[in-house]
C-alpha cells in the first residue's frame, strides 16, 4: 500500500510558500506538537515536582525510547533517550572500546560526521597516548577492519553524499576481525528501514530532531545489543544510570539492561514534542516510506541533471547504495543554496561544496519535487545566485 502522502502531509505545519527539503537537518513541527507540550507544561504547573510520579516524567526516556526501537528494528527495553547525538557517540564508544580491552584502535571513515570523529579524537585523548582514531575513504573500511581495531564506528548515511553503508556486511566483518561495531543511525532514523538488531549492530545511535521531528534540540537514543546490556559499563555514569537513583548511595552501580545508558535529568518538553511527532508514524510502513522516497529521489535526480548540466550529482544512483538525500556539488554551491533559499526552496550546503536536499515523504511529494527542479534551473540558468549578498556566509549554513 502506498504512502498516504495527503493524510501524513496534513499533520505537519509547513509555512506557506516553502519547499521544504531540509527534514533531513531539522525536520518540520508536527501540529499536534504545541497541545502536547502544553499539556506537559500544564503538568509542571499543576504537579509541580510530583510530575516525576504522577505524570510519568521518570519513565519517558524508556517509554519513548521503545516507540523510537520500533522504527530503527529494536524491541522494547533496548533503547533509551536522553543527551544530544554527540554525548551518545561518546557514551557508546568507551562501553565499547572498555569491552576489547587488548585493542587501542577506533576505525571510522573520512565521510563520517565530524563531531563523530571528534568525540572519538576526544576519547582517545583521555584514555592515553596508545589510543588512536584512524579513518579511511568509505570505499575502504571493510578491508581496514583488522585485528588491530577495538571499534568500528560508522555513520550508516553520509550526511554530505548520501551514500550508505551495508550494515549488516560491516558489522559481520567487525565481529569476524574481533572487534565491536558502533553505527550512527543519525540520517536512517526515519528516513529508511533499519533493523539494527539483526544487523548484528553492538551499540547504535542516532537523533530525532532530522527525521523523526522532535525539533530543535530534541534529545538523542542509544541502542545497545542485549548480549551487552548488563555488562557494558557506561563511561558517563550519572545518578540516572544508578541501580537505585533514589537511594543516593555514594557510589555508582549501573541500573539494569539500557536503564544504564541513562546519564542526568531527562527534557521533559522536548520528549513530550518526540511523543506526539512518533504520534505521525503510528500509521507508516517504513518500506512504503522507503519506496517513496527512492521515486522522489530518482525523480529529482533526473530532473536537476536535465535541466541542470553544471551541477554534478554526488549521491549513488544505486538504490541500496542512499538514504533519503541527494547532494549536488558546485564550486559556487553557497550562493545557489542561498538564491534558492530566498526563492522559498529550503535545502542546505556543506562545505566545501555541496547542495544537499533532503526527501521526506510524509510532507513532499512529486509537486514539491517538480517545483524545486524548476525554480533550480531558473536559479541556474539565468544566474540568479551570482550577487555579493549570496556568497555572505551565515553562522549556520
Ligand atoms: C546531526 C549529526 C550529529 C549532531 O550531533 P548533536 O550532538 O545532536 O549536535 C552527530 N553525528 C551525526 C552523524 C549527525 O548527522
Amino acid at each position: 500500500m502506498p504512502l498516504d502522502f495527503v493524510a501524513t502531509k496534513a499533520l505537519f505545519h509547513l509555512p506557506e510558500g516553502v519547499i521544504y527539503l531540509d527534514g533531513n537537518s531539522l525536520g518540520p513541527m508536527p501540529k499536534s506538537a504545541p497541545a502536547r507540550m502544553q499539556r506537559a507544561l500544564q503538568e509542571w504547573s499543576d504537579l509541580l515536582i510530583r510530575g516525576w510520579n504522577a505524570a510519568g516524567w521518570m519513565d519517558m526516556p524508556r517509554r519513548v525510547g521503545d516507540r523510537v526501537g520500533r522504527l530503527i528494528g529494536a524491541e522494547p527495553g533496548q533503547v533509551v533517550m536522553g543527551d544530544t547525538l554527540s554525548i551518545k557517540v561518546y557514551q557508546a564508544l568507551a562501553s565499547a572500546i572498555e569491552m576489547n580491552p587488548d585493542r587501542r584502535v577506533i576505525l571510522s571513515d573520512t565521510g563520517n560526521f565530524p563531531s563523530d570523529l571528534y568525540m572519538a579524537q576526544g576519547l582517545c585523548r583521555t584514555l592515553g597516548p596508545d589510543y588512536r582514531l584512524k579513518t579511511v575513504a568509505p570505499e575502504q573500511v571493510e578491508d581496514a577492519i583488522d585485528p588491530s581495531v577495538a571499534v568500528v564506528m560508522i555513520t550508516e548515511v553520509d550526511y554530505r553524499t548520501g551514500r550508505r553503508h551495508d550494515m549488516t556486511a560491516l558489522s559481520a566483518r567487525a565481529h569476524e576481525q574481533g572487534a565491536l561495531i558502533a553505527w550512527d543511525l543519525a540520517h536512517s532514523a526515519g528516513a529508511l528501514p533499519v533493523e539494527v538488531a539483526r544487523s548484528g549492530a553492538d551499540f547504535a545511535v542516532g537523533c530525532s530532531y532530522k527525521y523523526l521531528n522532535s525539533g530543535p534540540g530534541g534529545p538523542a537514543f542509544i541502542y545497545v545489543a542485549p548480549r551487552h546490556a548488563d555488562t557494558a559499563r557506561p563511561a558517563l555514569s550519572g545518578w540516572l544510570g544508578h541501580e537505585a537513583p533514589f537511594a543516593f548511595d555514594p557510589d555508582y552501580r549501573p541500573g539494569a539492561g539500557i536503564e544504564r545508558m541513562r546519564v542526568g535529568t531527562p527534557p521533559i518538553l522536548q520528549l513530550a514534542a518526540l511523543e506526539a511527532a512518533l504520534d505521525v508514524w503510528d500509521g507508516v510502513s517504513l518500506s512504503d516510506l522507503r519506496a517513496a522516497s527512492l521515486e522522489l529521489s530518482d525523480r529529482f535526480i533526473a530532473g536537476v541533471e536535465a535541466a541542470c548540466p553544471d551541477l554534478t550529482l554526488v549521491t549513488p544512483r544505486e538504490h541500496v547504495r542512499r538514504g533519503s538525500q541527494v547532494a549536488f556539488a558546485h564550486p559556487e554551491g553557497y550562493a545557489i543554496m542561498q538564491a534558492l533559499i530566498a526563492r522559498g526552496v529550503i535545502g542546505d550546503f556543506r562545505a566545501p561544496d555541496i547542495l544537499r536536499f533532503g526527501l521526506t515523504p510524509l510532507y513532499i511529494g512529486a509537486a514539491e519535487i517538480d517545483g524545486a527542479i524548476a525554480i533550480l534551473a531558473e536559479i541556474m540558468a539565468t544566474r540568479a545566485w551570482d550577487r555579493e549578498e549570496f556568497r555572505r556566509r551565515n553562522r549556520v549554513t
